[in-house]
């Protein structure tokens, strides 16, 4: 416990912010040429998608625990799908993610890219949610400002600076 303090104490002079740990949706051009194709390392689910053997099991192989559902465009996330939800649900149904996720609600919450790691940890250790989608605000003349998806942020990722920071 001593040298948790020790490290908390070393991260918080470090002065970094979410977006030095989150996971990132990365964005880039086709290799193929073939028009735009997004490459996201956060792993999210579009709402509409059915739920049936072959979609749950590529879920499962993905390995997380949370993952963030979008509508139309991954800027648009609605809510988080968490894989206990699926333990008890029929692949025969063929529920859509949307319905799964409306039997739960998850806290869905977001924060700024530079939020500091000091507020988020102590977002994180309310214990309301464990993991924070990251959004950027991007200024665009003559429109209001829109908030773009960049990541994920979790407990883990900040602990992992802080162990580093040691
Ligand atoms: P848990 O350990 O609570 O079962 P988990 O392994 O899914 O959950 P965390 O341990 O919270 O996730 O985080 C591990 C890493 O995975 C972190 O770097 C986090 O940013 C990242 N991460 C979490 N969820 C996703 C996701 N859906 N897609 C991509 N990366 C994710
Ligand atoms: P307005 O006040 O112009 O009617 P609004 O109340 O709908 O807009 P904002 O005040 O801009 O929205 O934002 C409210 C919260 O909703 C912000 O904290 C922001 O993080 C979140 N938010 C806004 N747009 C999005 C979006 N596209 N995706 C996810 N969250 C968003």
């Amino acid at each position: 416990a001593e040298e948790l303090k020790i490290a908390v104490g070393a991260m918080e002079i470090s002065d970094k912010t979410v977006s030095d740990v989150m996971t990132k949706v990365h964005v880039r051009e086709s290799e193929y040429g073939g028009g735009e194709s997004y490459c996201n390392d956060v792993f999210m689910l579009p709402s509409d998608t059915t739920l049936n053997t072959k979609t749950v099991a590529e879920i499962l192989r993905m390995g997380y625990t949370r993952i963030p559902v979008f509508e139309s465009d991954r800027n648009n996330i609605v809510s988080l799908l968490f894989v206990k939800d699926l333990a008890l649900l029929d692949p025969d149904d063929n529920f859509t993610v949307k319905t799964v996720c409306g039997y739960h609600e998850h806290a869905l919450r977001f924060v700024l890219e530079d939020t500091p790691l000091r507020v988020m940890l102590e977002e994180f250790k309310k214990g309301e949610y464990h993991l924070a989608m990251v959004q950027r605000i991007v200024e665009k003349e003559g429109h209001d400002p829109l908030y773009e998806v960049v990541g994920v942020v979790t407990l883990e990722d900040i602990v992992e600076e802080i162990l580093q920071a040691e």
